[in-house]
């Protein structure tokens, strides 16, 4: 039985984890459960898998919780996040949260011992170098449930050693991976929404029109696989059914294949180093009939240029990359700004602010901080010269 911890249980991620626990009810126990607002659906999960401890980020007042579900300790408040990632005893802990949040929680839960499953691109984007030294000091290997990073893990398996020369990250290069630049600058919420593979929350959607996705994931990889940006090569590959690969240097390239399925690289975390079912459909590579790849355009997609640079830039740039983009992507989700205004103003941050470093964890929140603020600073001239 292995027991575990979900942070950010009624998001994407958390509710298909719970799937898989339902699947596998002699395999898992839910031990602490924690949502960031949806409260409704946090008290149907409590009741569901019974945990001793549950919490919500946005607090609720106390008399607001259901009366069946007052079994288990709440926490309302960040603390929530500390206590299910550290203090809540368990095997794993699968961080799923929303943000840069998650580089507390994946510390918190480093320094209790725990075994980390990696659903939050920002603990790794912002805080990687802390976080690798902190699982090596454990003796645990992060586990990522990001789909590409799951599939260079896995095909790292069989390495047996061996360094790979390169990381192929596959992309699916989103809804506008045939647009003109022209008619990206313009795009809308919707047309930026309607992702052709995966169903995901709103910010990686948008990330995932932007490549800003796959910009933050070369930085995920570099530290994961303790890979140089230059051997990260993004691959587009429209199907989504290569979900990495990895070239060694006799030139054999192993990659891992399978159907579009979160649940896939999910359960693979869950109980590695075993495979279990999880429902999805298996892959028919007739029905395909065929896979193409493409080179990504870098001036359409200037986010992978930015990536490279921020990686061999140091300190914090990678930080104020990701905290700009954010800041950014919710002013476009707010109808505020057009789409191509994105990334200018994540290069605006970046020139406004220079380098800075990124020694503890208080110096990142510090640069995130500090990234959010000259967003929202450059914000009126940016929106103002898009639209020109
Ligand atoms: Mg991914």
């Amino acid at each position: 039985m292995t027991t575990l911890s979900i942070l950010g249980s009624t998001g994407s991620i958390g509710t298909q984890a719970l799937s898989l626990v339902r699947l596998h009810p002699e395999r898992y126990r839910v031990e602490a459960l924690t949502a960031n607002r949806n409260a409704s659906l946090l008290f149907e999960q409590v009741r569901a898998f019974r945990p001793r401890m549950a919490g919500l980020v946005t607090p609720v007042p106390p008399e607001e919780i259901p009366e069946d579900v007052r079994f288990c300790e709440w926490v309302m408040g960040e603390e929530a996040l500390r206590v299910a990632a550290s203090q809540v005893p368990c095997d794993e802990v699968l961080v799923s949260v929303v943000g840069i949040a998650g580089l507390q929680s994946v510390m918190d839960a480093l320094a209790a011992g725990r075994q980390v499953l990696l659903a939050n691109k920002e603990a790794l984007v912002t805080g990687g170098h802390l976080v690798m030294d902190a699982a090596r000091r454990i003796g645990k290997p992060i586990l990522p449930v990001d789909s590409e990073h799951s599939a260079i893990f896995q095909c790292l398996e069989g390495a047996r050693g061996n360094v790979p020369t390169r990381l192929l990250l596959t992309a699916s290069g989103g809804p506008f991976r045939t647009w003109s630049r022209e008619r990206m600058q313009h795009a809308t919420r919707q047309q930026a929404l309607a992702h052709p593979n995966w169903d995901m929350g709103a910010k990686i959607t948008i990330d995932s029109a932007s490549m800003f996705n796959k910009a933050l994931e070369i930085m995920e990889a570099r530290w994961l696989f303790d890979m140089p940006p230059e051997k990260i090569q993004v691959v587009v590959h429209p199907q989504s059914i290569v979900h990495s690969a990895v070239e060694f240097q006799d030139g054999a390239v192993i990659a891992q294949l399978g159907v579009p399925d979160m649940r896939v690289p999910i359960q693979y975390a869950m109980a590695y180093p075993e495979r279990l079912p999880t429902g999805g459909r298996a892959l028919d590579l007739f029905e395909l009939g065929q896979l193409t790849f493409e080179r990504p355009d870098p001036e359409r997609f200037p986010a992978l240029r930015l990536s490279v640079a921020c990686l061999n830039a140091g300190g914090a740039a990678c930080t104020v990359l990701n905290g700009a983009n954010e800041a950014a992507v919710a002013s476009f989700l707010r109808d505020e700004i057009p789409f191509g205004a994105i990334t200018a103003l994540v290069e605006g941050a970046l020139e406004k602010l220079g380098p800075m470093r990124a020694d503890t964890l208080e110096d990142i929140f510090e640069a995130d901080r500090l990234a959010r603020r000259a967003v929202a600073e450059l914000l009126p001239r940016v929106r103002d010269a898009a639209v020109d």
